[in-house]
């Protein structure tokens, strides 16, 4: 039997990249659930918050109520993994904003945080928790991670900035693994932070 074929992943579809995603998570082989209302958080064992504009969605969420429900799922085992804008809203910290988050990860957060000249760009990443080979990673106005406390775990750094962490069933990247072909960051999603 294959476990995977079992798990409900959810991606938020307020606004951003959603279709990519649930396109990756069903060739991961997982029930891929497009979540437009809050009654779609039910029974999932994973949520994808995708990348976007991170005031938007996070006005959206507050707005119908997705804030609420998704801490409260979260408070029964429902793993979150946050891509650009969604590694936004999963920081407590964004450094001089105060838009409205989710706050579940103990990282301090820059947005836009490459500067202008470098809007979008490719990198190829070393990222040891998914193998050896490197990962071709898509950055579009992407955030970094400045800091992180104690208790997460830095996956990957691009130029010495921390691109991708994990603290316990939070995954965050600042890049776009949805647009790449290379499906191991949604696999190591959905076999070690949704099933680990
Ligand atoms: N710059 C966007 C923000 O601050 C994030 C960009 C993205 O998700 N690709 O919300």
């Amino acid at each position: 039997m294959n476990l995977k074929s079992n798990l409900r992943i959810g991606v938020l579809g307020l606004q951003g990249a959603v279709k990519e995603h649930l396109d990756m998570l069903e060739g991961c082989g997982c029930n891929a659930v497009d979540v437009r209302k809050v009654g779609d958080l039910q029974g999932l064992d994973g949520l994808i918050i995708p990348g976007g504009e991170s005031t938007t969605i996070g006005k959206l969420m507050e707005r119908y109520g997705f804030d609420v429900e998704i801490k409260r799922r979260v408070g029964e085992g429902m793993a979150v993994f946050g891509t650009c804008a969604g590694l936004i809203l999963l920081a407590k910290d964004i450094v001089g904003s105060s838009q409205a988050r989710l706050g579940f990860m103990d990282i301090h957060v820059r947005r836009n945080a490459f500067g202008r000249q470098v809007e979008s760009f490719e990198a190829d990443l070393d990222i040891p928790a998914i193998g050896a080979e490197p990962f071709r990673a898509v950055f579009i106005r992407a955030p970094y991670i400045e800091s992180v406390e104690p208790g997460v775990e830095v996956l990957a750094r691009f130029d010495g900035k921390i691109v991708m962490a994990r603290e316990g069933r939070f995954l965050v990247s600042a890049f776009h693994p949805e647009l790449t072909r290379d499906k191991r960051i949604h696999e190591y999603f959905i076999e070690k932070v949704v099933s680990g």
